[in-house]
């Protein structure tokens, strides 16, 4: 079962990876955005850890819903809304419970898929950060139904979604700054979706710990 602390623990990884990889997010950006993503990350994770920090909440889905929240008031790219609703939406569905299960937290990051895709319009091939998120979730619950552990299916999403944003390279985006691009936009891997498989081996990575 994990417990406000394992999500706690997350966000401090995160936070410390974000902040390592923020010149190479940014990069990425540079070539088919407007080369912020890492400092939009950095700012948003940087106000999350604060936030929960000051006022730690006492259940997983407080500790999302926290983190989900500043990121939506403090980050000004689609991101921050993206991230901050995925991950607000995953609060909700683990609800006041202080420990929560394998299977409860596939059932949040599903609402976190259908956060994305509600507020932001796109669809698996559009060169977004659900080309990582869906199949990490995807290969999330296959690896449960196998009879995988947490920290297995955890492992089987985060190889999932760096494959999946890897695969960004070959596609031509639809969807956020990168369309502006057209055809140029293929050639270059997505910002959101190499971020997205950062903040998925993070959650790997802290089940390992
Ligand atoms: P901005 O593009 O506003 O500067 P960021 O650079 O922080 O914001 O984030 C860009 C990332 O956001 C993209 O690489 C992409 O993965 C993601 N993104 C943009 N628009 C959408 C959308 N409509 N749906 C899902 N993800 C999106
Ligand atoms: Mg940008
Ligand atoms: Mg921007």
């Amino acid at each position: 079962m994990l417990d406000a602390a394992f999500f706690r623990r997350w966000l401090t990884r995160v936070t410390a990876v974000v902040e390592r990889e923020a010149t190479a997010l940014t990069e990425l950006d540079s070539a088919i955005g407007d080369a912020d993503h890492g400092s939009n990350m950095r700012r948003g994770f940087d106000a999350a850890s604060a936030a929960v920090d000051s006022e730690p909440p006492d259940t997983p889905g407080g500790v999302l819903t926290a983190v989900g929240r500043q990121l939506i008031s403090k980050v000004g790219g689609a991101s921050g809304p993206l991230y901050g609703t995925a991950l607000r939406r995953a609060g909700r569905a683990l609800g006041g419970e202080p420990r929560v299960s394998a299977e409860q937290l596939r059932d949040a990051l599903g609402a976190a898929v259908d956060g994305v895709r509600d507020l932001g319009g796109a669809a698996v091939g559009d060169k977004t950060m659900l080309d990582a998120l869906v199949p990490a979730v995807e290969a999330y619950g296959a690896a449960l139904e196998r009879g995988a552990d947490l920290a297995g299916a955890l492992d089987a999403a985060a190889a999932a979604a760096r494959d999946g944003a890897e695969a960004t390279i070959g596609l031509r985006a639809r969807k956020g700054r990168a369309s502006y691009l057209g055809e140029r936009s293929v050639g270059h891997q997505d910002p959101g979706a190499t971020s997205t498989s950062l903040l998925v081996a993070a959650l790997a990575d802290t089940a390992r710990e």
